[in-house]
Order: structure tokens, then sequence, then C-alpha cells
């Protein structure tokens, strides 16, 4: 642990590990983002300090104040990617992030590693799933265990985005896998949700949910090329079907499908264009601020959520009482609403008896 941000073995010295990322340190947006995934609460501490710093525009960095909900000191764009396991998510990342790198971009990726639920944490997930992105000076792919989040999103990953941003990396995408909950998850913490569909035709779109589709502002067909094209067209006239029947996210953007081939290169320029296009449309009349707005509230309130049932869960005594009134609800001696108010106001009793 001993490097430049540290002033001791244990000690993280915060000022120096905020100027090493405001100037754009990439071992430095690494470690911040290993303290935000860490559930040590030391680590918790500084990840808070570390975020009220950046806020404050603390360090000798270029920026200003990094706003965290909503806009940073430099436009940046964060995309959620999603989709299925083998839809040509990394394949299309690669070669999407290169062009959007060509096109000016420093480009930080929150990618899925894959192989992590089966190997408990594969460092070479990066590596092997988008190497030149990995190795590119303008580019940072970080990967994330896939096994134990929801698809690779946590509720950690507003920070990284934002220890991302204060770096200087102005596009972020952040990858799903494709799992329901996830593409909900991440469309809340970015600006555009772009859904990679293969060319499956009508039966992989009717395995997309509904809820999904209407997240959606950009939708992908991948794989147009060889033996895949006949299907890829059929895939996009479906896809395009079933976006005109949902109600689109914003009144300045209609969702739109494109087709591409990441292999070929066919049709990333174009995808790459679209993005920039929704990009310049929404921040035209603010509403990527009013977006970005309204998620800093939902990130407060989830928040909460979660800080609340951490205590609740981490109090002994109420997990002593909660399961003496869940017998008494199992057997049906007692209402479980009835049951649920004595343990909270048990818990608010015990809270203020600890404040005193
Ligand atoms: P992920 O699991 O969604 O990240 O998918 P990958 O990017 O690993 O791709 C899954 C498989 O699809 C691999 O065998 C790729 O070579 C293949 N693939 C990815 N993109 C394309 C493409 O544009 N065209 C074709 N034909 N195959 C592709």
């Amino acid at each position: 642990m001993s490097d430049q941000f540290s002033r001791t073995r244990r000690h993280v010295d915060p000022q120096a590990l905020i100027r090493a990322l405001r100037g754009g340190s990439r071992r430095a947006l690494a470690r911040a983002i290993t303290f935000a995934e860490s559930t040590r609460a030391d680590h918790r501490v500084l990840v808070d300090e570390l975020l009220l710093r950046l806020r404050d525009g603390d360090g000798d960095g270029d920026g200003g104040p990094t706003s965290l909900g909503q806009i940073t000191h430099k436009h940046t764009l964060r995309v959620g990617v999603s989709g299925a396991p083998g839809v040509g998510k990394s394949t299309f990342i690669e070669a999407l992030g290169l062009r959007a790198i060509d096109a000016g971009r420093r480009l930080a990726v929150l990618a899925v590693d894959p192989s992590s639920s089966l190997s408990g944490g594969s460092i070479l997930g990066d590596k092997t799933r988008m190497p030149e992105l990995s190795r590119h000076d303008q580019a940072f792919v970080r990967p994330s265990p896939a096994g134990t989040t929801l698809g690779g999103v946590t509720r950690r990953t507003r920070e990284s985005i934002a220890f991302c941003e204060a770096a200087g990396f102005d596009l972020i995408l952040v990858e799903t896998v494709g799992v329901g909950q996830s593409e909900v998850a991440v469309a809340a913490m970015t600006d555009l949700f772009l859904l990679l569909l293969s060319p499956g035709g009508g039966d992989d779109l009717q395995g997309i949910k509904r809820g999904i589709m209407e997240l959606t502002d950009i939708a992908l067909i991948t794989k147009d090329d060889g033996d895949l094209r006949a299907a890829a067209g059929r895939a996009t006239a479906d896809c395009s079907n079933a976006l005109r029947l949902m109600r689109p996210r914003s009144v300045r953007w209609k969702p739109l499908v494109r087709n591409c081939s990441a292999l070929s290169g066919e049709g990333m320029s174009e995808a790459l264009s679209a993005m920039f296009d929704y990009e310049t449309k929404m921040r035209a009349n603010a509403e990527l601020t009013a977006r970005r707005q309204a998620q800093g509230s939902d990130w407060l309130r989830s928040e909460i959520t979660e800080q609340l049932l951490s205590r609740f869960a981490a109090n002994e005594h109420v997990q002593q009482v909660w399961r003496d009134l869940d017998s008494q609800v199992r057997r049906g001696d007692l209402p479980a609403a009835g049951a649920a108010q004595k343990i909270v106001a048990d818990f608010l009793r015990g809270t203020q008896l600890d404040e005193c």
C-alpha cells in the first residue's frame, strides 16, 4: 500500500490521491474505484471524503468543482451499454471506443468481467475482452465482477463514474449483462441507454421486456455481416416496430435502431454519430442536466434506503425482535404490518438511546 498516495502504509493521503486523479493518473483512478467498491468502513469514509473534495474543487488540477449528481466541469457523456451474453458487447465497445478516441474523446469503460463469477475475480478480464482499448493511452478499462452484482452494475458504479470524470475521461461507457434489472439500474445513472441485440430476429426480441425497450434511446443490431445480414435486416425492422409502440423517454429524442458489424466496421461510425447526435440534442435544451438532477435525487433516495437497511441489519437487538416476531407472523398469530411497525419502533427507540 506504500506509494505516492499514502503517507504511511495504512494511511491514504486523500489530497495526493485527488491531485493524481485530476492529473489523469490511471493508477490513481484504479485505486479510487477499488476504494469505492470496497466494503471496508475505512474505505467508505475515504471515498466520501474524496467525493466531497472533488465537489469542492480540491487538488491542483485544472478543474473547478465537480457536481456529482449533475454535470461535471467538462461535458461528459455517460452511456449504459447492455445486452445478453454473446451479443457482441466487448467486440462492439472495442470498435466503437477506438472510433470515439479518434473523434477526440477520452474513454472510460466500466466493463463486466464475465469470468469473475466462476473464478472469483479475474484480473485478465479487460485484457482479453478489449485488448486494444486496454492498452490505449486515451482509454481506461475497468472490469467489475458480474457474478456478485446486478449484471455488473453496483450501487458504487455512480461513484466510479464520478472518479472517471474527475480524471478527465469525457465518455463513460457502463457495460451491463442484460439480466432485466441491470438495464434499469444502469439507465438510472447514465445519459444514454444503448441496447445491443443480436440478429436472432423476432425470438430474440420476444425475450426483451417491454420495460427495457422503453428505456432504450438507441438500439443496435449487432453482427450485421456475412450469413447474418438477412437476419440482421429482419431484426432491425422488428425492433423499429417494437420501439414505435413505446412511449419515448424524451419528447426531443425518438429512440432509433441501427445495425452494425463490429467485425467489418460497417455501421460503426453511424452508431457513434447517433450517440453524438443524441448528446447534442439533449444538451442543447438542458435535458441532460434535468435528467442528471433527477438521477441525483434517485441516488439520494437509494442511498438512504441502503444505509437504513444496513444499520437495521447490523442492529443485534432488532434482529432478535425480528426473529421472535417472524415466527409469530409465520404462525399467523400476528399480522405482518403490525409486526413490522413494532420492529421499526424498536429500532428507532434504540437509535435515539444510542444518540443520547
Ligand atoms: P459479449 O459476451 O456480449 O461481450 O460478446 P463478445 O463481444 O464476446 O462476442 C461474442 C461472439 O460474437 C464472439 O465470438 C465474437 O467474435 C462474435 N462477434 C462479435 N461481434 C461480431 C460481429 O460484428 N460480427 C460477427 N459475425 N460476430 C461477432
